[in-house]
């Protein structure tokens, strides 16, 4: 199925959000699905490393990470939101680089893991670090999914989709919301 293209709405992100989270935006706890990286990785102190660089300090209360989203950003990262397929930036991208967290600047995934689902999000075949990003089960919309965290800030990305056929190494669809990353290309 093809859903048609859309932008991002404000009225789509609120539904979605009482649909997801029906308890008032209180994220349920959910099992960790085997697999998924236990913790964040460690802090590098005195690193030079432009990782290190990209990376933000990881805001402690909710009014600091609204603070440096955006609405739409919030609502995905922070509440589970899905962005309607087709709006995002990364959607076709082709343009060679890294894909950072958005709200934390870790690196996620690399273009070379990137791959063509037309599904309407940017798939990934496999985590550029298999520490980058932990799995929950995600028992949301009447579905069992695999939901993909940020392991450094637990930020909301996506969900990952395995076995569907895909001719990738991993048969892994990491199904990622364009407005959870950040481009950064390579020179
Ligand atoms: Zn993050």
């Amino acid at each position: 199925m093809v859903p048609l293209p859309g932008k991002i709405g404000s009225e789509l992100l609120k539904g979605e959000y009482r649909d997801i989270y029906p308890s008032d935006g209180v994220r349920p706890a959910e099992p960790e699905v085997s697999g998924g990286a236990r913790a964040a990785r460690p802090e590098t102190a005195g690193s030079v490393r432009t990782m290190d660089e990209a990376m933000t300090p990881v805001p402690k209360t909710e009014k600091e990470w609204r603070e440096r989203l955006a609405p739409e950003e919030y609502a995905v990262l922070r509440r589970g939101a899905t962005e309607q397929p087709w709006s995002g930036d990364y959607v076709s991208t082709d343009t060679v680089g890294v894909y950072r967290c958005r709200a934390c600047g870790a690196e996620l995934f690399r273009s070379a893991e990137k791959f063509e689902s037309h599904c309407g999000w940017p798939s990934f075949h496999d985590p550029a670090d298999t520490d980058a990003v932990t799995l929950h089960e995600d028992r949301a919309l009447g579905m069992i999914r695999t939901e993909v965290r940020c392991a450094r800030c637990d930020s909301h990305l996506g969900h990952v989709f395995h076995g569907e056929g895909y001719p990738t190494p991993t048969d892994d669809r990491y199904c990622i919301n364009s407005v959870a990353l950040t481009l950064e290309a390579y020179d």
